[in-house]
Formats: C-alpha cells, sequence, structure tokens
C-alpha cells in the first residue's frame, strides 16, 4: 500500500491539459489520410485497396468526380500504400457535427488511360445530406438547429451525464472510452460522467454499426432520456456502418436509427479524439475544419 503511495507521489500530475494544450500524441500514432490532390495521378489504385469505401470516384465520360469520406475511413493506411499521393497523418481531431462535413470531393479530367489530367473542380458535397431532409420547410432545420443548440448549451454547458450503448462494436471503441476515465484524461475534470441508466444521461455516445439485434433497444434507451438530449456517434462503425456498412445484420450507421448531432471518426478513435467530440457536441469547442477542398 504505501509503495503504491510513494510511487503515486513520484509520479506525480500525469492528466493532459487538453483542450488548452495541443494534442501530445505519438508522430506515429494513426491519423486521418491526406490526399496530395494535386499529385493525385491516379484514383484507381486507392479506391481498389480501401476496404471500407471511404475513397471512391465516379467517372462521366472525360470526367472523374473523386471522395474522401472520413465516417467511413477505419485510417488502415492502405491507401497510403497504393499510392504516394497519399499519406497518413496522426491528426485525430476529425469531430463533425454533420455527416458531409466529413466528405471531400474533387474532380479531374481524365487522360486516355484513365490517369487523372488536370484537378478541375471541387463540386459541393453538401446536396447528399440535404436530401434527407427534403421534407421540412426550408431553413427550418437551421432554425431548429439554432434552438436546439441554445438550449443544449444552456441546460448542458457546465455538467453533462452520459450513457453508452454498444450497439454492436467490436469494443475497440469501448477500450478507447475507458481510457477518459483513466488519470491522464480524465473526463471528470470537466463535469462530465458516465452514467448506468438513460434516465439520468444527457448525451448517448454509441458506438458500433447498429446491429438489427440492438436497433430497438438502442430507439428505447433515446426514447428513455430527458429532453435536451445529444446523440454522438463513435468510430467508423458508428458514423457509417465502417467496414460492415449496411446487411442483413447491420441497419448501418447510428444516423440511420437516430438523430446524431456530433460524428467521430477513427477507428476506434483515441480518447482525444472522443474529447474533442463529446466538447464539440456541448459547445465547448469547434468542431475540426472541414477537410479544405484543393484549390484548383
Ligand atoms: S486509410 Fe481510410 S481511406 Fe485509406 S484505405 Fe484505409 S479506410 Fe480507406
Amino acid at each position: 500500500m504505501f509503495e503504491i503511495l510513494r510511487k503515486s507521489l513520484r509520479t506525480g500530475i500525469v492528466t493532459t491539459s487538453y483542450p488548452e494544450t495541443p494534442v501530445e500524441i505519438s508522430r506515429f500514432a494513426r491519423g486521418r489520410p491526406e490526399i496530395d490532390w494535386h499529385k493525385w495521378e491516379d484514383a484507381r489504385p486507392a479506391t481498389a485497396a480501401c476496404p471500407t469505401g471511404a475513397i471512391s470516384f465516379q467517372d462521366t465520360g472525360e470526367r472523374r468526380i473523386t471522395r474522401l469520406d472520413l465516417a467511413k475511413c477505419t485510417f488502415c493506411g492502405l491507401c497510403a500504400e497504393a499510392d504516394k499521393a497519399i499519406r497518413m497523418t496522426n491528426v485525430c481531431e476529425c469531430a463533425a457535427r454533420r455527416r458531409d462535413d466529413l466528405v471531400t470531393e474533387a474532380s479531374y479530367s481524365l487522360k486516355p488511360d484513365g490517369r487523372h489530367e488536370r484537378l478541375v473542380s471541387t463540386p459541393d458535397s453538401r446536396k447528399s445530406h440535404l436530401n434527407k431532409t427534403a421534407s421540412l420547410e426550408p431553413g427550418s432545420l437551421d432554425v431548429l438547429g439554432r434552438k436546439i443548440k441554445t438550449q443544449v448549451d444552456s441546460v448542458l454547458g457546465r455538467s453533462l451525464h452520459i450513457r453508452e450503448v454498444d450497439a454492436g462494436s467490436c469494443n475497440g471503441c469501448e477500450i478507447e472510452i475507458v481510457g477518459l476515465n483513466s488519470p491522464v484524461y480524465d473526463l471528470e475534470r470537466f463535469g462530465i460522467h458516465f452514467v448506468a441508466s438513460p434516465r439520468h444521461a444527457d448525451m448517448l455516445l454509441v458506438t458500433g454499426p447498429v446491429t438489427r439485434n440492438m436497433e430497438m433497444a438502442l430507439r428505447k434507451t433515446y426514447d428513455a432520456m430527458p429532453a435536451p438530449r445529444l446523440v454522438v456517434a463513435v468510430g467508423a462503425c458508428g458514423c457509417s456502418g465502417g467496414i460492415f456498412g449496411q446487411n442483413y445484420a447491420t441497419v448501418g450507421g447510428v444516423d440511420a436509427v437516430l438523430p446524431v448531432n456530433v460524428y467521430i471518426p477513427g477507428c476506434p478513435p483515441n480518447p482525444y479524439a472522443l474529447l474533442h467530440g463529446i466538447l464539440v457536441a456541448i459547445g465547448r469547442l469547434s468542431p475540426a475544419p472541414k477537410p479544405s477542398h484543393p484549390a484548383v
């Protein structure tokens, strides 16, 4: 016992000062991939190498529209091995409030052999997101979003209770979530606590693709939470269905079942990425800047 106490005193404070200080992470840690859009000669090898369809392209005549979707990306690095115009970074603060803010598109004119000739334009990626809400009056989503955000900020800004639901994950995300309560990340210093009952929770943290077996349980957990309530989708599986997508056993990402307030990409997202996403959700941090579209 005394030996443990002596060791603790010798070790001193290990808690990170994040977000006041930047993320302290090994330069070898796996973060999001980065494409050098101007030097990208061919989207086909990386698309073939990508196991989740995070990199994709569509050819229309002499044009090719390429797409990098961080919601699907597992940060595996296979694209970087297949194409020297892509490199893996250690950037982990990727959380976004909108699914389509995780998507970057660019289009190229093509050579006869199918390689890229020239970067032509950067199409607007927001259409897909807006299509899902097409039944709402124009502008009503923004008004509703602002209202909810004001309510959430005023009610939850200083304290937050989280209920975590594993909707079908491999437990990789859970291991990182457990790390949030360690002395290093110490989530409780923000007044944020995990709770056992959804009736006490303000935020639902959901991991995994939503399996059909867990769909009803997830809906019921959400329904049991008092308003205002936040939903955060964790990891590639939670953000998009990840490697599983939609199949006989899974319905896809969390937003196929519940309205999602924040998406945290990664496979799994490390505790810094989780902290960033949770603080973004309660308005204490800004979301990651949308990956810049390449200037033509
Ligand atoms: S790092 Fe992401 S984009 Fe690259 S191959 Fe892996 S899943 Fe696909």
